[in-house]
Parts: C-alpha cells; structure tokens; sequence
C-alpha cells in the first residue's frame, strides 16, 4: 500500500519510523511518502493560511497550496501509469476533521484493502472547504474524525489513522488471528470490546491469574473470554451493546 501525507509539520511522523510500520515500510508493504504543504507556495513568508471569509476568529488554510500540492502526488500513481492494459491506482483522499464521519475500525477494514490513501493534514480552523470539492471530482474523498474532541492538527489523526489500517496489511502482524479477536474486529467481536489478559506468573503480588486460563480447557477459556467481554462491554461501552442485533447472542450471553 501506498499512503501520502501532506503536512505543514513532516517532522511530526517520526514514528512511522518505529515498531511495526517501520518493519512493514523496510519491507515494502507499506510506501509512507511525507510532502511538507510549504513547498507549494510560492511567496517568501511559504504561507498557508489567510484570515476567513465572513469574519471570525482564527485562520484557515489557503486552496492554491493545497490544489497544487494534490495535483502533484496524485500525478504520481504507485506502480507507474498502470501496466498494459491495467488501470492506473486511484488515490483515496482522507480528510481528518473532527466535523467527519466517525472514524471506526470497520473504515480501516475497508481502507487497508485500498492501494493507496492520500491523508491532507489541517491546521488552524481547518483547509478552505473548497478543495475538497475539487478533489471529489477526480477521487474519491472522505472527512473522517476520529473522536468528539478537537485536536490542534490533523497529524496525530492522521498517525492513528496510518497505524490502524497497515496493522490489517498482509504481513504486518505476526499473528494475523490477533486482529480477529481484538475489540471491534469484524465478525464475533464486531459489537464487543476484548476482555482482559494474562501473562506469567500465575500469581504476581497476590494476585491470581483466572484459574480458568489454567485449565487447559479450551472450551471453557472461550466461552470465560466471551463471558468477560461481554461484562467489560456492558461496563465501558453499552452503546455497543445497544447497537448488537439480537441474533448475536446466544442464551448463556443473555445470562451474563
Ligand atoms: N475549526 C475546526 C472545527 O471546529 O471543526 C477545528 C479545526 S482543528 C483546530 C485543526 C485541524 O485539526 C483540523 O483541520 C483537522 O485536520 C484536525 N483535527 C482536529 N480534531 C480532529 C479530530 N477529532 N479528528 C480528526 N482531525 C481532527
């Protein structure tokens, strides 16, 4: 996968250097290519934003920079102009806003199967509203939040963003059966958030590890597991509860 991020502050993605995304990016599963906004300008302050339309406090940032920064990475599809025959890639535009869709992990489902995502990071009070409707015409484009909070840029969403989707990349993760059974995965876990976990010493502390996970018993650890995340749901996130459709639950869940 191919992901572009343009940026005021290209500094700011240090750590798509580390860890995981550093391995997928050495490997070349994943092409993380950052373009500092800036380099779009053309007077001597390299300015970006301007006073808004309207009145009102703050600044918004310009379109030209924008425009022409959009116009020049997606020029420049992964794979070249498309073997003979075959289509070029199309860029997906990713908007962070906090005014966007919320932002959930069936989207990163749907974005890591994407060849290539473009993310625009905003600044001040947001990118003047007009290039995304420019870009709309060539690409497809999303305003994605990723909570009810207001962030002072779109980097760090932009960061959870890049880490949520490449961990679903083929090879990314060692054990691909861990995305299944995380909180919100696709499937058993879709309305349900994951219980807790042990490691060794049994006990640590004077605190026992559920003698159950020692059993050797793997029916029962599933059905403990499934047990203790339904109860953590209920306890952090009824909301997801609320939204499970009936047919989820089995009798021995409705009991819990
Ligand atoms: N005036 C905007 C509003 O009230 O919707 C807030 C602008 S915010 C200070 C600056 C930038 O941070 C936004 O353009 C966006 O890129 C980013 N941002 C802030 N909060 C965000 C969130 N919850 N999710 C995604 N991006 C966010």
């Amino acid at each position: 996968m191919r992901i572009d991020i343009i940026t005021i502050f290209p500094d700011y993605f240090g750590p798509l250097e580390l860890s995981l995304i550093g391995k997928a990016r050495a490997s070349g599963i994943l092409d993380v290519r950052l373009h500092d906004l800036r380099s779009w300008t053309h007077d001597r302050h390299n300015t970006v934003d301007d006073t808004p339309y309207g009145g009102g406090p703050g600044m918004v940032m310009k379109p030209e920079p924008w425009g022409e920064a959009l116009d020049a990475v997606t020029a420049d599809p992964p794979g070249g102009a498309g073997q003979a025959g075959a289509a070029p890639a199309v860029p997906r535009l990713i908007l962070p806003t906090p005014s966007g869709v919320p932002f959930t992990q069936a989207h990163a489902d749907r974005l890591a199967a994407e060849p290539w995502l473009v993310f625009a990071c905003g600044r001040y009070e947001g990118i003047d509203s007009r290039v995304a409707r420019d870009a709309a015409q060539r690409m497809p484009v999303e305003e994605l939040s990723i909570g009810d909070y207001v962030l002072a840029g779109g980097e760090s969403a932009t960061l959870v963003m890049v880490e949520t989707v490449s961990r679903l990349l083929p090879g990314v993760l060692g054990n691909r059966d861990s995305v299944d059974q995380d909180s919100f995965a696709t499937g058993e876990m879709q309305h349900l958030v994951e219980g807790p976990v042990y490691t060794k010493p049994a006990v640590w502390r004077g605190h026992e590890v559920p003698p159950v996970l020692l059993s050797g018993n793997h029916g029962a650890v599933d059905r403990w597991r499934r047990d203790e995340s339904l109860r953590k749901t209920a306890r952090n996130r009824p909301d997801l509860l609320e939204r499970m459709p009936a047919e989820r639950l089995d009798r021995h869940d409705r009991e819990v």
